[in-house]
């Protein structure tokens, strides 16, 4: 290949042989690239990246900063200022201030949006996916960034495809391209045709498309094209678009704006009407008006709140618990039904086989890990497996019939692939049987690929006639041309079985036998294995494609393995935590209702003797009486994914705010459904990943309970500072409406200074408040109602109490200092009590601050260190307000009056009473509850 850009044909792929596009590619079906060449190529094509277009225009954002209706309002303020200072001849100093925040909260709220939405398509890429490639020979898997033409890829169902490819071989393959083509029925694909240089994109059988998913069956593909040299990089409009939704939260600020905004022009109505009745002068009334409206908007709230939700989805990272969407940063908390899998999250998904049995025969197998080493062992004593031709025959199967692969690695023996299956290949090993061996021998032609719905999986091996022999000397009775190897479900797998394979013959199964098998089966499964049936089938021709469930019949038993998967040993701790949190675990899996049973008695999700709900009784149920039944069951097992839908939907129906997990490419409806969808980042499909809300690094279920954790903080700590701006913006609108009513003569705060309050000396603690660690009881009590109203649970009664406590010892000392500046014989401007309330407010908000970190413990009973940053907050902003108070040009600037240091303590000691005030209303709430 030569130049910068793909090889001529590359408009043509479609048309071209499969072994010409290997030869235009320069690559190897078999071996795929060299090192060497893909770092060539990815120096000469670049990284497998699309470019990204953001979801909306940085124009749409910018404008949308401004329909906010409390913003509408400033600005209506400040043009009615600037026509009152202009009127005066004065300097239209608070138009231009509340500007300037008008137009900082918009460029702020523009960056933070914008980086949110960077930020978000950051940590997506963070899940990106790996791909499984051939490259020097080996089987490989990279980061889809990586790959560049001419690698081969592996694909199977759950895939979402990370480049262009043109097929080389497929299995049974279905393709659903919606994200190219908006056809939602998956394409079923083949690599051996040819077509037309002019056929149509959706018509291309033969080639498969980044983006699009593998929703069945599996293939081998050379990559034709990356990063914007693929179909779906030519249609830039689609690329990478991060939804932005509002969350919850935001939705309810805007709300919030709207009574904010109507109660400020209520008591502007109300406060013009008694001065004009009082005789006032309307100039003053209005620009009284103009104070209060300055003081109703929280200007600082937007952006506390974007931080601490950012700052909550770090560390939620940081506890391997990576967000998807915004909004569940705040509605984790408010989990009650955490629904999850099995295998991998709540066990370790690392298979050792313990058992096998065939023809009444219990083998125990030793060894640990996956490394290929260990002993049969018959009643304690090693038995020979060469001896036991249904025993070298099951292995054979177990070998064959298995997509994974044992590997070697630095020492260590790992698997590629199913752990399921990666267990059985060691297993095999452990006798000898090595599968590239027995591959040679016996080649695969077709398959019937695993699912989750069908719980087996067949394949079809030609039996070549030189070996023919020595497959029947190795157990594989009445071989003939070809043979079918199928395992799965044992109950599945022997219900289509009709004879059983006992010693050297193969004989009709009986009734005995099959009851004798099943026993055996259950007492695996309630010692918690994970067992898996195995069957064969001699065939003279190679069964068509989707012909399964035909073909899938009149097998021969061979037997059943078992093996442990054991649960993560941080599992049960989480689980503990989980019940004290009023959240539920359940259960969901595809495995054996007594392995399913046995590991949840072990991990405490249920007891031993707890009701089990399989699929097929749920498949039998209507789903009112499903609704009936998901708050009794616990564990639910042999299911398929469509039932994981409708359990949700039942759990939903029944009020419950339900997280569920999932990892197949037919989760993907549950996880959309739930309230909080959750993929695995390791084992998960890339389809499951793109439905969800939320991937766990480390596909664990501890990892979903640290993350609520994380979530009731973040929500707590969200109302906290709510509480802590709204209350006193209450309290200042109520101080500034007292004024005229009070017959004062002069307004006592000025729009700049309560800018000033409400970004810097509300604005800087509240950023403190929102980094407050948890509080030791948020995990000890039930999960809020994530749909309740931003004033439930004692807010708004909080914030209207405060507000008037607030405002209540500000006019106790805005009434003295008026009557002390006013007195004859003061030896200063008369106007210096309006400073004297400004200070008070600001420092009264600072014990405000320091109180309010917890709800129901006294601030000496907390660690005055465990939020430095309050502290810092608490120190600096005092010491600004000094600034203010003290230095001319900033006195000049602001308005405000130098204050004796009298008068400064009298400030000092009105503002602690808030102070006291909220930490007797704890001590108060104390005592009542021990009371009661
Ligand atoms: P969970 O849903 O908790 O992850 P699971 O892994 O058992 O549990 P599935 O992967 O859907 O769920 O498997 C369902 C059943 O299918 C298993 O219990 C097993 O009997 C069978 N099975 C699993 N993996 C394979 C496989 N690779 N080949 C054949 N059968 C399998």
């Amino acid at each position: 290949m030569s130049a910068n850009s793909l090889p001529k044909e590359a408009a043509v792929w479609h048309n071209l042989e499969i072994d010409k596009t290997l030869q235009v590619l320069e690559s190897d079906r078999t071996s795929g690239l060299s090192s060497t060449e893909v770092q060539q190529r990815q120096a000469r094509y670049g990284l497998n990246e699309l470019q990204e277009t953001a979801g909306r225009s940085p124009f749409v954002i910018l404008v949308d900063q401004f329909k906010n209706i409390m913003l509408l309002m400033l600005i209506a303020v400040a043009v009615v200022s600037a026509i009152l200072d202009l009127r005066s001849g004065s300097f239209p100093k608070d138009a231009i201030a509340i500007s300037l925040i008008v137009i900082l909260n918009g460029i702020l709220g523009y960056l933070q949006e914008s980086r949110a939405e960077k930020a978000l398509a950051a940590l997506k890429r963070l899940s990106s996916p790996l791909v499984r490639v051939l490259r020097d020979g080996k089987l490989s898997e990279v980061a889809a960034k990586e790959l560049v033409p001419g690698d081969v890829m592996l694909l199977e169902a759950g895939v979402q495809l990370a480049a262009d490819g043109r097929l080389i071989e497929e299995s049974n393959l279905q393709v659903r391209e919606s994200a190219l083509t908006g056809e939602a029925h998956a394409v079923e694909k083949q690599a051996e045709l040819h077509l037309p240089k002019d056929t149509a994109l959706g018509d291309r059988i033969n080639l498969v498309f980044q983006g699009t998913e593998i929703v069945q069956g599996r293939a081998k593909a050379i990559v034709t094209g990356t990063g914007m040299q693929t179909e779906l990089g030519r249609i830039a409009a689609l690329l990478q678009s991060v939804e932005s939704e509002p969350t919850p939260l935001q939705k309810r600020m805007e709300q919030l704006g709207n009574v904010l905004v109507s109660g400020a022009l209520g008591l502007v109505a109300l406060v013009v009407g008694i001065g004009v009745l009082r005789g006032g002068a309307f100039e003053e009334l209005l620009e009284v008006s103009l104070s209060m409206a300055v003081a109703v908007v929280p200007e600082g709230l937007p952006a506390v709140i974007t931080v601490t939700l950012a700052l909550g989805t770090q560390r939620m990272v940081k506890r391997k618990a990576l967000i998807r969407k915004l909004p569940a940063v705040e509605t984790l908390g408010s989990v009650t039904t955490i629904c999850s899998d099995k295998t991998g999250t709540l066990t370790q998904n690392k298979m050792v086989v313990q058992n096998a049995y065939t023809n009444h025969r219990a083998f125990k197998v030793t060894g640990e890990g996956y490394e290929p080493n260990g002993e049969f062992q018959i009643d304690g004593t090693k038995a020979n497996s060469q001896e036991y031709p249904e025993l070298q025959a099951l292995l054979v199967a177990c070998a064959l019939c298995n997509d994974s692969n044992l590997q070697q690695d630095q020492g260590q023996w790992i698997i590629i692939g199913d752990p399921t299956e990666g267990a059985l290949l060691s297993l095999a090993g452990k006798a000898g049987v090595e599968r590239d061996q027995w591959q040679a021998r016996l080649p695969r032609v077709a398959e019937f690929p695993f699912s989750s719905e069908r719980k087996r999986m067949s394949v079809i091996c030609t039996v070549e006639p030189e070996v023919s022999n020595q497959a029947l000397q190795n157990g594989l009775l009445e071989a003939q041309s070809y043979v079918m190897f199928t395992k799965g479900s044992p109950e599945l797998t022997l219900e289509r079985c009709d004879r059983i394979h006992t010693g050297d013959r193969i004989v009709p199964v009986t009734q005995e036998q099959r009851a004798q098998i099943l026993t055996q089966n259950d007492q695996m499964a309630g010692n918690g294995l994970r067992v898996l049936g195995f069957a064969y089938k001699p065939l003279t021709n190679v069964p068509p494609d989707n012909s399964q469930e035909t073909s899938e019949l009149g097998l021969v038993w061979l037997g059943l393995v078992g093996m442990l998967d054991a649960p993560r040993p941080e599992v049960r701790d989480a689980v503990a935590k989980c019940r004290v949190a009023g959240i539920r675990p359940i259960m969901i899996t595809g495995d054996h209702q007594l392995t399913a049973r046995a590991i949840a008695a072990d991990l405490g999700i249920a007891q031993a003797s707890d009701r089990v709900l399989i699929g097929q009784e749920l498949e039998r149920m209507s789903q009112e009486e499903l609704e009936q039944q998901v708050d009794l069951v616990s564990i639910y097992a042999r299911v398929s994914p469509e039932h994981k839908l409708r359990i949700v939907q039942a759990l939903q129906k029944r009020g419950r705010f339900v997280a569920m997990t999932g990892d197949g490419v037919n989760d993907a409806p549950a996880l959309k459904q739930a309230d909080i969808g959750i993929a695995m980042g390791i084992t998960g499909t890339d389809v499951s990943k793109e439905a969800s809300d939320m991937v766990l690094l480390d596909d664990n279920f501890a990892t979903i309970v640290a993350a609520t954790e994380e979530g009731r903080v973040v929500y707590t700590n969200i109302r906290r500072f709510i509480k802590y701006i709204l209350g006193s913006n209450i309290g200042e609108v109520i101080t500034i409406a007292a004024a005229p009513i009070l017959g004062l003569s002069g307004i006592p705060l000025t729009p700049l200074q309560i800018l000033w309050m409400n970004l810097v000396t509300d604005g800087v603690p509240a950023l403190a408040l929102a980094v407050e660690p948890a509080e030791p009881n948020v995990m000890n009590r039930p999960p809020f109602n994530p749909r309740e109203s931003i004033f439930a649970r004692g807010l708004g009664s909080y914030m209207v109490r405060i507000g008037i406590v607030f405002a209540i010892i500000t006019i106790a000392l805005m009434i003295w200092a008026y009557n002390y500046t006013n007195a004859p014989g003061y030896p200063r401007d008369p106007n210096t009590w309006k400073t004297m309330v400004f200070t008070t407010l600001c420092i009264a908000q600072m014990g405000h601050a320091i109180a309010i970190r917890s709800n129901t413990q006294l601030t000496i009973e907390l660690n005055p260190l465990s939020n430095p940053f309050l502290l810092g907050a608490v120190v600096v902003t005092t010491f600004l307000q000094l600034l203010l108070v003290y230095v001319p040009p900033l006195q000049q600037f602001f308005g405000t009056y130098y204050l004796s240091p009298f008068e400064l303590a009298i400030c000092f000691g009105f503002s602690a009473l808030m102070f006291v005030w909220i930490e007797g209303e704890k001590l108060f709430v104390r005592l009542v509850k021990k009371g009661g």
